[in-house]
């Protein structure tokens, strides 16, 4: 379906609006924000940096893009009837589909007048005396709002490494995440390809079927596991659409967000034939999955040697030429950075224009107006693209001027690692929430489920302070304090704190090391904040209302009442871990 028009060129500034709510960010986080706004019959105005809506899908049209949670869970849950309407065409859908469906859910629900585009927001700032947030934007626009509620996305900060030279290269240089709209053609061209997460893995097959030659440079193997993408049928989607809520609620029941066979068995107490026969059986299944063939995989270093082995014998089986397999053989904790899921990678490097250069010890030294030099050795390229990933979790927002109480300013406040009350709000910060902010569980769960759950989260409670008659709402320092030292202490019990991902901000020089999402499990999460809620706001500070701390009259959105799945998590792995991690 093709979007309908934004039509706002001609858009004049808004000077002095006043809102209830300002939205930065029309991804899938701010559409369901003004949604839930709207219900509530709050005014409101979405600003978005973009020219349409759908924030990761809008910008990442690389070839190949597309989600790696299947389709029929990567989407809304909050509409019954949205969720019977949509038919999702693939396992994994590819990004324009996505980007398609973003576009149906704002037309449908209504969205798209109350969204200002191609508008950055460059400054928030609390107003103390008025109680509000003074929000301007590259536009001109500078409005007020009682709410300020960042939608600004996990992986929307491109990271673009200032590479020597890189102003002399002659040819073009594009980031995956900012892909241009009318697509790339790598005809007949010598293409470059740096990086190899999960935006390179996509891409690399798909660039390789086109350029005359592809040099991929490689700083860290990855582990990926594949896909076994394939079209939906009618009679598959309906078996899931027969009970679709089901589907919902035991995925919102599960440590990541999202429902796929798990087995709590730990590896080390299987034989090695056990073994090999679940980690098969499991690769035959494919994606994400994969990690959950057996229960003790993030927790023990041993237990994860014998996956790490499995998936590196793959690589070995996959790639024709020793050295190059050898050399796509990672060496750290599998699943530590962000498993990937493929469609072909491994298999691209055996086609005999396809070159793979280790830079972990010898980094890109310079761009030449030709090509990228290492280690002495100049590689000849037309085109350059930098699939180099994202300043993850907190990198957009430390592109808008956020000032709170006292002339702080949010950067400084996290300039040694993010702090946020159960990752929605900061302490100094009254009345701006974040969604899938900084010590939630965020981008270790299926995204769209923990949007939706910060999300209704922040709508009861904006709803409950309007009918308290409440000013302000922010966190406690001393209650910001202990769920940051939670949220670290709970991912030492995790391998996944122990390599240099962009969960710990080690991508990028210079960012302070720290482990940024809450990796004690989605629905134990959810319990937290439902605990938080019925005890009033506990651990928050609400100014301008005599009722202060009381339970909210009702429970607004019962949904998030989420049992734990105890067949997923057990009362012995609670027990041994004391939390389930993910
Ligand atoms: P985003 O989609 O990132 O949207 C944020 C929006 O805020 C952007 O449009 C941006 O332009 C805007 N913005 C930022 N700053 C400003 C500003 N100052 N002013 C105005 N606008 C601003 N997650 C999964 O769970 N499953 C997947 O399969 C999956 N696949 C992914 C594939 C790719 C290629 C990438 C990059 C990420 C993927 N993710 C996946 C994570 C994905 O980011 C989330 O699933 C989800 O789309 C995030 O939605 P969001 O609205 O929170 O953020
Ligand atoms: P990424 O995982 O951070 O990968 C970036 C790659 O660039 C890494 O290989 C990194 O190496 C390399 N790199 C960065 N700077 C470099 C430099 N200066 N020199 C050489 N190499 C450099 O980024 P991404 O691939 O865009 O993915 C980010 C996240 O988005 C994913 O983890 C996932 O959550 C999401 N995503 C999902 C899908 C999907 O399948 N649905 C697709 C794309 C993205 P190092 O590893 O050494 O840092």
């Amino acid at each position: 379906m093709a979007p309908s028009s934004n039509n706002q060129e001609q858009r004049q500034p808004e000077i002095g609006a006043a809102f209830d709510a300002v939205v930065v960010g029309a991804g899938f986080a701010g559409l369901y924000m003004l949604h839930r706004l709207r219900g509530l019959g709050f005014n409101a105005r979405v600003y978005e940096a973009g020219g349409g809506v759908g924030g990761t899908w809008y910008w990442n049209r690389y070839p190949g893009a597309r989600c790696d949670v299947e389709s029929m869970q990567y989407s809304f849950s909050f509409s019954e009837d949205l969720d019977q309407q949509w038919d999702w065409s693939e396992k994994y859908a590819p990004q324009p589909e996505i980007l398609s469906y973003a576009n149906h859910v704002a037309d449908r629900f209504g969205l798209r007048p109350h969204i200002a585009f191609d508008t950055r927001v460059i400054s928030a700032g609390f107003d103390e005396a008025a109680k509000c947030w003074r929000i301007e934007t590259d536009r001109g626009d500078q409005v007020s709002a009682k709410f300020c509620i960042m939608a600004v996305g996990c992986l929307s900060a491109a990271n673009r490494p200032a590479f020597e030279g890189i102003e002399e290269f002659r040819g073009p240089i594009h980031h995956t995440g900012q892909w241009p709209h009318e697509g790339v053609d790598f005809t007949g061209l010598r293409a470059g390809v740096i990086g190899t997460g999960s935006s390179a893995i996509q891409s690399i097959p798909i660039i390789a079927q086109q350029a005359s030659s592809l040099t991929v440079f490689q700083r860290t193997a990855t582990y990926s596991v594949p896909a076994w993408n394939q079209k939906l049928t009618p009679e598959y989607r309906q078996t899931i659409k027969a009970d679709y809520p089901a589907l919902r609620a035991k995925a919102r029941a599960r440590p990541t967000g999202f429902y796929f066979p798990f087995n709590m068995q730990p590896a080390l107490q299987a034989t090695p034939e056990e073994r090999e026969r679940q980690y098969e059986e499991a690769w035959e299944r494919g994606g994400l999955p994969f990690l959950g063939a057996f229960g003790d995989l993030l927790f023990e270093k041993a237990a994860n040697d014998t996956i790490a082995e499995f998936a590196r014998d793959k690589i070995r089986r996959l790639v024709q030429d020793p050295a190059t397999a050898e050399l796509l053989c990672p060496d750290n904790v599998f699943g530590c950075k962000r498993l990937c899921v493929d469609t072909g990678y491994f298999e691209t490097y055996n086609l005999p224009h396809v070159k793979l250069v280790d830079v972990s010890k010898t980094p890109i030294e310079r761009f030449t107006a030709d090509g990228i030099e290492v280690d002495g050795v100049e590689y000849p390229l037309d085109i350059v693209v930098c699939a180099t990933g994202f300043a993850a979790m907190t990198g957009s927002f430390d592109r808008i001027r956020i000032t709170g109480r006292d002339g702080l300013t949010l950067s400084q406040k996290w300039q040694a690692g993010p702090r946020a009350y159960l990752g929605v709000a900061s302490a100094g910060f009254p009345n701006l929430f974040m969604i899938t902010g900084p010590g939630s569980p965020s981008v270790l769960a299926s995204m769209i489920q923990a949007i939706e759950q910060h999300v209704d989260w922040m709508a009861d409670c904006m709803a409950h302070l309007r009918d308290l008659g409440a000013a302000t709402i922010e966190p406690k320092p001393q209650d910001e304090d202990d769920w940051v030292e939670h949220v670290n202490e709970v991912s030492k019990v995790s391998l996944r704190s122990t390599c240099s991902s962009w969960y710990v901000g080690a991508n990028i020089a210079g960012r302070p090391r720290v482990f940024m999402p809450y990796i004690g499990g989605f629905p134990i999460y959810v319990q937290k904040c439902n605990e938080v809620m019925s005890n009033g706001f506990e651990g928050f500070a609400i100014e301008g209302a005599d009722a202060g701390n009381q339970p909210p009259r009702v429970r607004l959105t019962e949904r998030w009442r989420v049992p734990l799945d105890m067949d997923v998590i057990s009362p012995a792995a609670i027990a041994a871990r004391r939390v389930p991690v993910v």
